[in-house]
């Protein structure tokens, strides 16, 4: 496709336009519906994207009636500190003021309908330092047992407000005039035409960042493409954020990301070689999250292995070859009872693994697949591996003595969480990052209008979710469950209402046929040369 000649063959008008239908993105279109405005939401899939159970807030309904309170200055201090202070501020503190309205609003009129509602996950603070929380986290449950999934209902509420939904329309470039943003250009792709919305009030770009777009990530954030070898959210390929920065945008110029650590990796693989697009949780080891026994490629301990999620892919990521291993033994079924998780690593809800059996077969097909391996000796597994012999059987040896001790002189592990490698068959995998989301994006203000470089806004545009920045820095603070899906839905709700609240751009919204045909050719010749939004932002 040629970057910015389109042959445009269909004018369309809207108030509001929303690019992609995710968290962000629905949350925007039920906000603005809400306050009466004519909305249209463009989605570059078939579907809408899979709206996130495990949903943050500060001061919830479902917080209040299990009579959970969180101190908002702790926590929002937790935040800013966790970035070095690298964030907006003023922006996480609207996020906390914020949030509970969000979550509420998905319970009362997503949840409740069905019969479901919102469990606050409590016990966060009950570990040790090393795996403390911030009890944020609401889930989305009927029998307080199992999750349930609220995408069809959303979709179902989109469509009652009388949202406009496009599927397999992505969005090419914005289109912007001396008012700021006026419209967009979109491939329709059933037809396969390019086509003009006219927007009047504002464009809100939500389309999740840019995690699938390696040439992106090469630019922005080349440590991503060495610390994952599997990227769990294919559709985000960064087409919200190159399309404001081709309109004079700017966007955070450190990069951030949510890891998830349970990426099975072949024996021998090269973490460089391997970067795998699923959205459908492919070798994705649960167990991988246990604090089981963790060593680096040369068969040594390298951290705590109680630490949250990301943190321990960040640590590997200062081993030789990015990648790790974790060895276990055949008890392993009994330790992941004793082991207080968070969040979805749990055994037991709100995890997805209902019971210690449910892991272990999770866990076994993998033996089978041959990604994890089963040994009858240290030295066998460590063959297997690839991993020193020597270093694996002094390793194994430490631990099992830490925990005779139990206490870890090493590294710190909690006595509970330390436990023995000696009950044949052993077993073993090797290790890599899941990058769930890049968190990088534009910078906004807390109305969610998109900055310019003399940091003002650029008017009619928005941006929410993971397309919008100043939040996150460096690595996702796990500590704080639930945050990622919160932060895109609260800004997105935020993004709706405020993008209603904006004055008309143009008088010329209802335009006639005969103009409408002048405007075809004047958007022929008006869009500058550039790439187009899905192939790279057009700045070197
Ligand atoms: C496996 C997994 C588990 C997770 N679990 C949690 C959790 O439990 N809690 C939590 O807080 N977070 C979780 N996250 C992170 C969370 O899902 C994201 O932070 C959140 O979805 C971001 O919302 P968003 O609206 O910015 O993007 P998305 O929800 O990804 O939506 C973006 C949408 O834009 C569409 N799009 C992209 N490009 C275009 C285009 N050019 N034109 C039109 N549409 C386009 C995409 O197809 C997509 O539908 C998880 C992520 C993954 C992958």
């Amino acid at each position: 496709m040629s970057g910015y000649n389109f042959n445009v063959t269909k004018i369309l008008d809207t108030e509001v336009l929303i690019v992609g239908a995710g968290n962000a993105g629905l949350m925007a279109a039920t906000a603005a519906a809400e306050k009466g405005a004519k909305v249209t939401v463009i989605e570059k899939e078939d579907s809408i994207n899979l709206m996130r159970v495990g949903l943050a807030g500060v001061g919830t309904n479902a917080q209040k009636r299990a009579g959970i309170t969180i101190n908002k200055y702790d926590l929002v201090e937790y935040l800013a500190a966790f970035a070095q202070h690298n964030v907006d501020e003023d922006l996480i503190y609207h996020w906390a003021n914020h949030s509970a309205e969000a979550v509420n609003w998905v319970e009362d009129n997503i949840l409740k309908p069905h019969g479901a509602h919102l469990r606050s996950e409590p016990d966060a603070m009950l570990t040790s330092s090393a795996y403390e929380a911030f009890p944020t986290e609401n889930d989305p449950t009927v029998d307080d047992k199992t999750f349930t999934f609220y995408g069809e209902w959303i979709q179902e509420k989109v469509k009652e407000m009388g949202v406009t939904l496009k599927f397999k329309t992505p969005l090419v470039q914005l289109i912007k005039g001396s008012d700021g943003v006026q419209g967009v250009i979109v491939h329709d792709l059933t037809s396969n035409e390019y086509w003009q919305i006219k927007v009047s009030k504002g464009v809100i770009l939500a389309t999740g960042g840019y995690s699938a777009n390696t040439e992106l990530l090469k630019k922005w954030n080349p440590v991503a493409l060495k610390k994952n070898v599997y990227n769990d959210s294919p559709r985000n390929d960064g087409a919200g954020i190159v399309s404001a920065l081709d309109v004079g945008a700017i966007k955070d110029e450190e990069p951030a990301h949510c890891i998830f650590d349970r990426g099975l990796v072949p024996v021998g693989t090269k973490t460089e070689d391997m970067y795998v697009q699923t959205a459908t949780y492919k070798d994705w080891l649960w167990l991988g999250s246990h604090p089981l026994l963790k060593v680096n490629l040369r068969g040594q301990r390298f951290s705590n292995e109680s630490v949250p999620y990301q943190f321990i892919v960040n640590a590997a990521s200062k081993q030789p070859g990015y990648l790790y291993a974790m060895i276990w033994d055949d008890n392993y079924g009994e330790y992941a009872k004793q082991f207080h998780m968070l969040g979805c690593a749990r055994v037991g809800f709100p995890g997805y693994m209902a019971s210690s059996e449910k892991l272990m077969e999770d866990t076994e097909q993998y033996v089978k697949k041959g990604l994890v391996v089963k040994a009858d000796s240290i030295e066998e597994l460590a063959k297997k591996l690839h991993l020193p012999v020597e270093n694996l059987k002094i390793t194994v040896k430490r631990n099992n003595h830490l925990v005779v001790d139990n206490f870890d002189k090493d590294f710190g592990k909690e006595p509970y969480r330390l436990t023995p490698v000696d009950k044949k068959p052993f077993y073993g995998c090797i290790l890599g990052g899941r990058i769930l989301c890049t968190n990088d994006g534009l910078r906004v203000n807390k109305k969610m209008q998109v900055l310019n470089s003399n940091y003002e806004p650029i008017r009619h545009l928005y941006a929410a979710g993971n397309d919008s920045g100043g939040f996150f820095f460096g690595s996702y603070p796990d500590r704080v469950p639930g945050l990622a899906a919160s932060h895109a839905q609260t800004f997105g709700r935020l993004a709706g209402q405020a993008a209603t609240e904006e004055l008309d751009t143009a008088k010329s919204v209802k335009t006639s046929p005969a103009e409408k045909e002048n405007e075809k050719t004047k958007v022929t010749q008006s869009l500058k040369p550039g790439t187009d939004a899905t192939t790279g932002p057009s700045e070197s």
